[in-house]
């Protein structure tokens, strides 16, 4: 306790992120009274309500504060208002540039199935029940970035639709790196997914990342396997895994997946991690992995589960606050364990609560 002041950069953005956002910064100040934490909180428009009010999707002063706080807290971008715009004019353009410009290259999903909502998921219980694996995707670089790109005309009125996958050692190894890492807090093992079969860049990559293991990271368990492959056994045997380590289109395919695993969209978190700086600082920026649901916006009526989860992964990764994270992801699992539940997530004998709702029982929860 006693820490120095620390500073929350909150970006709620649009549809729901502004109701889900709000709950976050009711348990920060919760842990500001509470806990003498002192942390500095503010906030900010990005995406739409941005663009409304600047025209931009995020403003020059916004971008700077996100340099300078020690964690950003988003809540999702986009809706219908602003879907007619130029693709470099949209409101999802905000985070683009966040991720890019705070070279964010590491991407966490966990995956966790709560005991209490084992009846969400598609699968079977006994497959799911007790699943805890931490996806670990690859952010800025691979064929989502790569040169040449675009669109061309060729003979016979036809098109080349080209993109490039490419990855340095540097990129691999740093990704890698976050992964053993991760493992190393949790069961000590790595499965690397790659296409080492058809793709030389997949050859690098699974070199590379043998290379990190054998160097560094002995005592980690590492097992490569190829993308597809991995698609399949998470269906088959989830919990076989523990770190799954994927590029950015692998990743981004293999996440989803797992996070379907689940069952609802509203309890999932994420992290986006950049590298520490020489003092130890590290970028970073927190959300659920839904978007701004414009179905139900408004409504007080969305799950804020996921985004307390991302303000609890915030509280680990850039904050170094252990036990206060601990206490708020047990505080989740109480207020599940009494059956209270958002209407996403309402089954038979439980009992509904609004957005607000959901954030006061887990306030209550906290120790
Ligand atoms: P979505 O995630 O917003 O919604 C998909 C479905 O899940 C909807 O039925 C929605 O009501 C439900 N849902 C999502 N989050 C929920 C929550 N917390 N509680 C209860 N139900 C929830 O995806 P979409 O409909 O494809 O996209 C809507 C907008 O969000 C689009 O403009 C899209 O571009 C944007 N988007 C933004 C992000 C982001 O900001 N990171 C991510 C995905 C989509």
């Amino acid at each position: 306790m006693g820490k120095s002041k620390r500073k929350f950069l909150l970006l709620p953005g649009d549809g729901i992120g502004p109701e889900v956002v709000r709950e976050a910064k009711k348990i920060i100040e919760w842990f500001n009274k509470h806990k003498s934490l002192d942390f500095d909180v503010d906030q900010e428009l990005i995406g739409g309500a941005s663009i409304d009010k600047n025209k931009i999707p995020i403003t020059d002063e916004v971008f700077y504060k996100s340099l300078e706080c020690d964690a950003v807290v988003v809540g999702a971008c986009g809706g219908p208002k602003w879907d007619n715009l130029e693709f470099s004019k949209k409101p999802e353009r905000a985070l683009l540039k966040l991720r890019k410009e705070l070279k964010l290259f590491a991407n966490l999903r966990p995956a966790i199935c709560f005991k209490q909502l084992v009846d969400s998921s598609t699968l079977k219980p006994e497959v799911v029940t007790g699943l805890d694996i931490m996806i670990v995707r690859e952010l800025t670089g691979g064929i989502y970035f790569g040169e040449p790109r675009g669109i061309e005309p060729i003979k016979n009125n036809e098109r080349k639709g080209i993109n490039t996958h490419t990855y340095t050692t540097t990129e691999i190894q740093r990704i890698a790196k976050t992964a053993f890492e991760l493992a190393k807090k949790r069961k000590n093992k790595v499965t690397s997914c790659e296409k080492s079969n058809v793709m030389e860049a997949g050859v690098l990559w699974r070199e590379e990342v043998q290379a990190l293991k054998d160097k560094d990271f002995k005592d980690i368990e590492l097992q490569h396997m190829l993308a597809d492959n991995c698609a399949m056994q998470l269906l088959r045997n989830p919990k076989q895994f523990d770190v799954i380590l994927a590029d950015n289109l692998f990743g981004d395919m293999l996440s989803d997946e797992a996070a379907m695993l689940t069952g609802s969209l509203g309890l999932l978190p994420s992290a986006s991690l950049g590298s520490r700086d020489k003092n130890g600082k590290m970028r970073s920026l927190y959300e659920p992995v839904h978007g701004s649901a414009p179905d139900i916006a408004g409504k007080n009526i969305a799950n804020p589960i996921a985004t307390i989860l991302s303000l609890s992964m915030a509280f680990r990764y850039s904050l170094d606050l252990d036990k206060e994270a601990d206490s708020l992801d047990q505080a989740v699992q109480l207020v599940l364990d009494e059956g209270l539940r958002t209407k996403d997530i309402i089954s038979k004998g439980k009992k509904e609560v609004t957005t607000s709702q959901m954030g006061d029982a887990i306030i209550s929860k906290l120790k």
